[in-house]
């Protein structure tokens, strides 16, 4: 059902139109005491669903904290892959609590990041499966962190190949690693990077990729925008990505906005009414 996508405002008579930013860190500390106005900008620009994402224990509990507050907030539950070393018996039961709070709608961000390399690859590969097994037995899917990890990231999702389905955040891979991703079943997200004028290979990809597969997020505080490059980044920049998403691929804001909504509601089983 999303037969709301189709009605008109009121006022303008135009379209309403609505973007999902998928992966959004709200619970980020830079978010405190602005929080408020922030969500304010984003309904503004009819970002009226946010995906609040974990990246450690007190993280993931923030995140479902807000979700519980705002109608239009989601949270997921996940230890990124810079704090792998931190994942135990305890946590994994914490998560597995906190994950059964009906807002949380996926395990994440886990992953390997191979970049940073924050913990040592062994630790990030241990806590990548663990949490890919939690996923798997809570019938959640899962938000992919993957920096310069992608033989290794690609294997992992291979030995849970049609029992987990997910996104790839950021995706920062080429077009045949894309490939093999969307054939697991994954969405491929576009965040801020797509405007930035060095990344002519991740344009090419947007142009490339069935629409269907496809899922917008900014990912913020980080990676803000190349208009608004230097600033803290928020869901009211995701037109931006977006804009560029539509252009790249020649559609309206409209059809690429109710498609990539459609398709997160559909990877993340979002209700219209939390
Ligand atoms: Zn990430
Ligand atoms: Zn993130």
């Amino acid at each position: 059902m999303a037969s709301h996508l189709f009605s008109r405002d009121k006022e303008t008579g135009l379209a309403d139109r609505m973007f999902i930013d998928t992966h959004a860190h709200l619970q980020w500390a830079s978010f405190d005491g602005v929080r408020r106005n922030v969500l304010e900008r984003a309904k503004a620009k009819r970002v009226t669903r946010i995906v609040n994402i974990g990246f450690d224990l007190a993280g993931s509990l923030k995140g479902v904290k807000l979700a519980e507050n705002h109608k239009g907030l989601y949270a997921t539950v996940g230890i990124h892959p810079h704090s792998a070393n931190t994942l135990n018996k305890k946590i994994v039961e914490k998560m597995r609590e906190l994950a059964a709070n009906p807002k949380v709608v996926a395990i994440g961000e886990i992953g390997l990041d191979y970049y940073r390399n924050l913990s040592p690859k062994e630790v990030q590969k241990q806590a990548f499966e663990t949490q890919l097994a939690l996923a798997q037995e809570i019938e959640l899917p899962v938000v992919i962190h993957d920096r310069e990890a992608h033989e290794d990231i690609l294997q992992a999702l291979q030995r849970f190949k049609g029992k987990i389905k997910g996104m790839m955040h950021c995706f920062s891979g080429n077009k045949e690693m894309a490939q093999q991703y969307i054939d697991l079943g994954y969405k491929i997200s576009f965040a801020g990077p797509i405007t930035y004028p060095k990344n002519h290979e991740l344009r090419e990809i947007a142009k490339w990729i069935n629409l269907k597969n496809v899922l917008l997020e900014t990912d913020c505080p980080f990676l803000a925008p190349q208009e608004v490059i230097g600033k803290r980044n928020e869901p009211s920049f995701l037109p931006m990505i977006a804009q560029e998403v539509a252009n790249l691929k020649r559609i309206s804001m409209d059809e690429l906005a109710e498609t990539t909504t459609r398709n997160a509601e559909e990877i993340l089983k979002l209700s219209t009414t939390a």
